[in-house]
């Protein structure tokens, strides 16, 4: 007998309730239940809905299991009457001692074998039967792991505040799957050594890349969709390695079509004391990164113009900069207010570009750091960077992943964490940001 799921939306939860009973009936489980926040395109006002996903058995299935169960027999009843077939499908022939012709029950060599085309029927049915059992398998573990009444209420609490911080399908499934797999005495388990589980399990399949940065290669593009911060974290990051990282560094900003954005590079680069230049084309950038090298920078920052993310014209320009002094980082700044769709989107349109890290930016701003996890899992690309504020050159952290599932489960984190002004880096003794050692002289 198999499930059916389906979804109900009214504006209160009685009358959602009501639709599923009419529909479904009243033996329909409950697997999920949502409040929708719509706003209106204004922002101003808002509505309500609420949202039950229900199931109830599905009487459609069993003739479909039926017809297979009929084949798997016909399967059956045809190999006990065939010769026998060997493990690689092909018909064994044995030898009759006595009379030195192939024994009874096998097919004469010159009857053409019919089981050929038969021996293919077999074959398809046979693979057929294994992706249905494959399939039933799935979609009991999904079912388990979708009723959320059935596990313990200890679990339930963690899957809610993951729900909450923007994990989504299927990651949430296969997590809440591997969890009721990996530890069969749940019940038992003290609630500490539960979240130590998912700590763990969490931590260890973030997919987070620290980068040491004395190990940031020498021409670093800085990339992204407008607005996510690229101005901001190229100063933060110039800022660290030339105060704390005691590098060489340089600027060049290929942001020519915003005056303000070059304007703000500059504003910063004669505060901070470091060189910066601007190039209108892919061959004035290579002079300029040339010139720096030659003249020992080893570490120059590329500020590139940001698109709207709708509008890709901008990227093949881009392209032939990055063609031209073959970067050896491109980091891709994605926003962490955008939703999960939203990041993959921008991450597609940037695939052109070398891209070796992603850096999350304003991450102060979130409250769904969760759905950099299905991020990160998707696209098989790590954090770096994370960025927690506007302040130069403090708000910006090397990514760490404990930290990062630790704000999974408590939403206010980052937030606080901006409060507490974390640094990107400490190297040495040298703890003081340069603000504070300004101070302290
Ligand atoms: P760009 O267009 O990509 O170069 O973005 P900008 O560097 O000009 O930044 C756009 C806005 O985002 C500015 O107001 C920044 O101060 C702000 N911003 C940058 N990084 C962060 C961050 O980590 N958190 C927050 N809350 N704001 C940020």
């Amino acid at each position: 007998m198999g499930m059916r799921i389906k979804k109900f939306v009214a504006s209160t939860i009685n009358e959602a309730m009501a639709m599923v009973r009419k529909e479904l009936g009243e033996d329909a489980v409950v697997l999920k239940t949502e409040k929708l926040e719509h706003k209106s395109h204004l922002g101003l006002r808002s509505k309500t809905e609420f949202e039950i996903t229900a199931a109830t058995h599905d009487n459609s299935l069993p003739p479909l299991i039926d017809r297979m169960t009929r084949n798997a027999q016909q399967v059956q009843e045809h190999i006990r009457n065939r010769p026998t077939l060997t493990a690689t499908g092909e018909p064994r022939l044995t030898l009759d001692p006595a009379k030195g012709k192939p024994s009874s029950g096998v097919a004469p060599l010159n009857q053409p074998y019919a089981s050929v085309a038969e021996h293919q029927t077999v074959r398809t049915l046979k693979a057929e039967l294994e992706s249905l059992k494959g399939t039933v398998r799935e979609l009991s573990d999904q079912l388990r792991a979708a009723r959320l009444p059935d596990v313990p209420p200890m679990l339930a609490e963690i899957i809610g505040a993951l729900d909450e911080s923007g994990l989504e399908d299927p990651e949430r499934t296969e997590l809440i799957i591997e969890c009721m797999r990996s530890n069969p005495h749940i019940d038992r388990m003290e609630r500490s050594e539960l979240m130590g589980w998912w700590i763990e399990k969490l931590a260890t399949a973030m997919p987070v890349t620290p980068v040491p940065q004395d190990q940031v290669g020498q021409v670093v593009f800085v990339i992204g969709p407008t607005g996510v911060g690229k101005t901001t974290t190229l100063a933060k990051l110039a800022t660290h390695h030339r105060f704390w990282g005691k590098r060489k560094v340089a600027l060049c900003s290929i942001d020519t079509y915003r005056v303000a954005a070059i304007e703000q590079l500059r504003v910063f680069a004669n505060i901070a004391n470091i060189p910066m230049t601007t190039a209108f084309t892919p061959e004035e950038l290579k002079q300029h990164v040339t010139r720096f090298i030659k003249q020992g920078f080893e570490a120059i920052f590329v500020d590139t113009p940001g698109r709207s993310p709708v509008d890709g014209s901008a990227l093949p320009d881009l392209v032939d900069f990055s063609n031209a002094v073959n970067p050896e980082e491109t980091m891709l700044l994605l926003s962490a207010s955008s939703g999960l769709s939203d990041l993959q989107e921008q991450f597609n349109r940037y695939r052109e570009l070398p891209v070796s890290r992603i850096i999350a930016t304003k991450i102060d701003e979130t409250s769904k750091p969760a759905r950099w996890y299905g991020f990160c899992r998707r696209t098989a690309r790590s954090i770096s960077y994370w960025t927690v504020g506007q302040n130069v050159p403090d708000d910006i952290m090397v990514a760490d992943p404990r930290l990062l599932v630790r704000g999974m489960l408590q939403p206010d984190l980052f937030s606080d964490l901006k409060a507490a002004r974390f640094r990107l880096h400490a190297v040495g003794d040298d703890n003081a940001n340069p603000r504070e050692r300004e101070t302290a002289r």
